[in-house]
């Protein structure tokens, strides 16, 4: 990934004020010391120069409070100034030097203290906007109960190899990813899909690490190892995410880096011009440019976006919403049109067989079995009901070799000699083996709404098999949610029949449907809906559905947990099988957006009511900085809303 690290990312804004790095811990309680000192300078000369003590003190007092907060500001101005960059501790440094040279120490010590009180405040709520993702997912236990033939004891979670037994008592948080060995439990996985209700696991089903184990006691098969896991993946792609920076935030990029020198320019005329051409006192005339200086940094405007960003972010994650990154936040809500994938997305993609025609000399039990021996060694959601079925009229299906999957159009092997292939009526035109009768007879299965497989043993049709696949739930109510409520097409994109995909459209209230695509189809299909509607978001199971999701604007991959290929294909992963969360990350998507035009509107209206203050002589330097720092709260406050938008 070349996108800079987040803390590039704020160097090269030059308003270190801003800066959201947080510095090593001691670093930070260094500076935090320094702060402090510096502030009870501040007050004690206060208090002093109420009570009757020589000024000559109180003013040495001020001095030595600005000199004190000013060391961290002046380290950092001088790291810009490497960076060739003019920040806001330059021009703080710059502010406090010219403060002391026309003898305002009071304000100069004050504005070094509101300063770094500021610099304290922001990196806090930016931190714990930030921190607020980490928090979600850390906290995995740092030993893990193993058990082995000499009995149970534990080791460190970075020394637990795969296939190790994982021992995991009711409450406990799981460790590692693994396969359930034995035992049976209720599992809250909340912590990465925002599911609310807990899943039943029992034997054979696959764990995550993260999750918390329920009321049972289990025993687990590690699959993966500490740095492997989900949970890990989905940190590192969080963190990945971070960095990656809206399109909206490099505007803002841009906009900073003309913005500073011509803000030192504007004041070396304010300072100058009035006192040549006109006469002026030059005390004057530079405390206001020095004012403008203080004023002039756009910090508010610079943490807009990234705090919005972060902020929405960290909210998504806790609804099972992984988002990889503003940019495609931002996409999302520009998108017009929503392509589905059919099968397994909006459908369970649970087959179950409905209809077997044999022909020929075929039986219905030869037709299903033989299927059965070639589809035993495919992936397809159809290749699992057809196999089911055979098992369930207790048959066991004779092994097949030289398997191959015809991706989008079905498969074909070796068995008992004969070739045998199960596939679609447009695979089996492909092959010329496609006669009237056959046609009618897949038509008479597509009528019914099935899908048809048909099954040849050495190019001779044996059999017509139809399989159902059911919608989802909640698919018509999410479709017609977004066509309503959102404003976009929705589109079925899909490589089954026609006429039974069409029967899931019109049952699903889906608008476009674009039905026989195979998998390169699919690249085509999402370019033409972006021709005719604008930016598609493509959202499929992210394993077949890949070569889709990449050529879309945003791909949206479901049911991404445990699936290593859809976590990694996506640009957003909806963790857990829930199709509402699409409206809500499409909801978030223009609220982040809204947010940040809110913040960009705060800011810019509260600096140039202050620019202009400020060269009318009216703002003072304390002044200046408090406003910097109140619109950066409200910015960060405002954005922080996001973390809660449901
Ligand atoms: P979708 O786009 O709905 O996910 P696929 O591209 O995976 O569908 O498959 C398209 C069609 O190809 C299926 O509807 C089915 O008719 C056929 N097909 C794919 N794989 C197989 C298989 N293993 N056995 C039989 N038919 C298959
Ligand atoms: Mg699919």
């Amino acid at each position: 990934m070349s996108a800079p690290t987040a803390t590039s990312q704020t160097h090269a804004i030059g308003c270190s004020h801003c800066e959201d790095d947080a510095p090593a811990p001691t670093g930070a309680r260094i500076r935090g010391s320094v702060t402090a000192v510096a502030a009870v300078l501040v007050a004690l000369a206060c208090v002093l120069s109420y009570v009757a003590v020589s000024p000559a003190w109180v003013s040495a007092l001020f001095v030595t409070a600005a000199l004190v907060g000013s060391i961290f500001p002046a380290q950092r101005a001088l790291q810009g100034l490497r960076r060739r960059t003019l920040d806001i501790n330059a021009l703080m440094v710059i502010a406090v030097i010219g403060a002391v040279a026309i003898g305002e120490f009071e304000e100069a010590a004050m504005v070094v203290s509101l300063f770094a009180a500021a610099q304290w405040l922001e990196a806090q709520s930016i931190d714990r906007a930030r921190k607020a993702i980490g928090q979600l997912l850390e906290a995995s236990p740092v030993d893990v109960l193993i058990r082995e033939a000499e009995g149970e004891h534990r080791i460190g979670i970075d020394v637990v190899p795969i296939g190790a037994l994982m021992v995991v008592r009711p409450g406990e948080k799981l460790a590692l990813d693994g396969l359930v060995q034995s035992g049976r439990s209720d599992v809250n996985q909340a912590p990465i899909t925002g599911e609310s209700l807990p899943v039943e696991k029992g034997e054979g089903d696959e764990v995550f690490a993260g999750t918390i184990n329920g009321h049972g006691a289990l025993v687990v098969v590690v699959t993966r190892r500490r740095t492997d896991t989900t949970l890990a993946r989905i940190v590192r792609l969080v963190e990945t995410a971070q960095s990656q920076r809206a399109p909206v935030q490099q505007f803002i990029e841009r906009f900073a880096a003309w913005y500073t020198p011509a803000v030192v320019i504007l004041a070396a005329l304010v300072t100058t011009l009035p006192v040549l051409a006109a006469g002026q006192p030059l005390d004057v005339w530079l405390y206001r440019a020095l004012v403008l200086l203080v004023v002039a940094c756009p910090c508010a405007l610079v943490i807009s976006t990234p705090v919005s960003v972060v902020s929405a972010l960290a909210g998504a994650a806790r609804h099972g919403v992984l988002i990889k990154g503003g940019a495609h936040l931002e996409r999302l809500a520009a998108v017009r049109v929503v392509a589905f994938d059919k099968t397994g997305t909006l459908t369970t993609g649970i087959f179950s067989l409905d209809a077997v025609i044999p022909l020929g000399a075929a039986t219905e039990a030869d037709a299903i079995l033989t299927a059965a021996a070639v589809e035993s060694h495919s992936e397809h959601p159809i290749a699992a009901a057809i196999v089911a079925r055979a098992i369930a009229d207790g048959a066991t299906p004779a092994p097949a070799s030289n398997v191959r999957a015809l991706p989008g159009l079905g498969v074909e092997g070796v068995v008992g000699g004969s070739a045998i292939v199960c596939g679609t009526p447009r695979l089996f035109s492909e092959r010329g083996w496609m006669t009237p009768g056959l046609e009618g007879l897949a038509a008479s299965v597509t009528g019914k709404g099935l899908s048809p497989v048909l099954v040849a043993r050495d190019g001779v049709a044996i059999g017509v098999l139809g399989l159902r696949d059911r919608p989802k739930a909640d698919a018509a109510q999410v479709v017609t949610d977004l066509r309503r409520h959102e404003n976009v097409h929705v589109a079925m994109i899909t490589g089954d029949h026609d006429a039974p995909a069409r029967a899931m459209a019109s049952e699903l209230n889906v608008e476009i449907l674009k039905s026989q695509q195979l998998p390169q189809d699919k690249v085509a299909a999402v370019q033409s809906l972006r021709r005719e509607f604008g930016a598609v978001a493509m959202v499929g199971d992210g394993v077949n559905d890949a070569p889709a999701l990449a050529a879309s604007d945003v791909g949206i991959a479901m049911g991404a947990m445990g699936s290593a290929v859809a976590l990694e294909a996506a640009d957003i992963a909806l963790m857990a099988d829930d199709l509402s969360k699409l409206r809500y990350a499409m909801r978030l998507s223009r609220a982040t957006l809204d947010n940040i035009r809110v913040n960009v509107a705060l800011s810019v209206a509260l600096k140039v009511a202050f620019l202009v203050l400020a060269v009318a002589g009216v703002a003072t330097l304390w002044m200046a900085v408090l406003a910097d720092t109140g619109a950066s709260a409200l910015v960060v406050a405002n954005a922080v809303r996001l973390r809660r938008f449901q």
